[in-house]
């Protein structure tokens, strides 16, 4: 259950941290890391921790990369 909470409480935080253009797991700026094609209206970001999140150009929001396309 105490897993739970923490899950809560930490979704809102990331969410929070990506809205504004930031990596979720060091913070840096994402806007300044490093920026690949990804396809159609969406570049990949690697940050320098290694978290990969794809950034939708349409929307100019942030999400975390899945696992296929890392
Ligand atoms: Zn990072």
């Amino acid at each position: 259950m105490a897993t739970k909470v923490v899950k809560n409480v930490i979704a809102p935080i990331q969410m929070w941290l990506m809205g504004q253009g930031k990596c979720v797991g060091c913070g840096k700026d994402l806007t300044k890391q490093k920026k690949e094609e990804h396809k159609k209206g969406f570049e990949k970001i690697t940050c320098s921790c290694r978290r990969v999140y794809i950034y939708d150009t349409a929307k100019k929001s942030y999400r975390r990369a899945l696992l296929s396309e890392v």
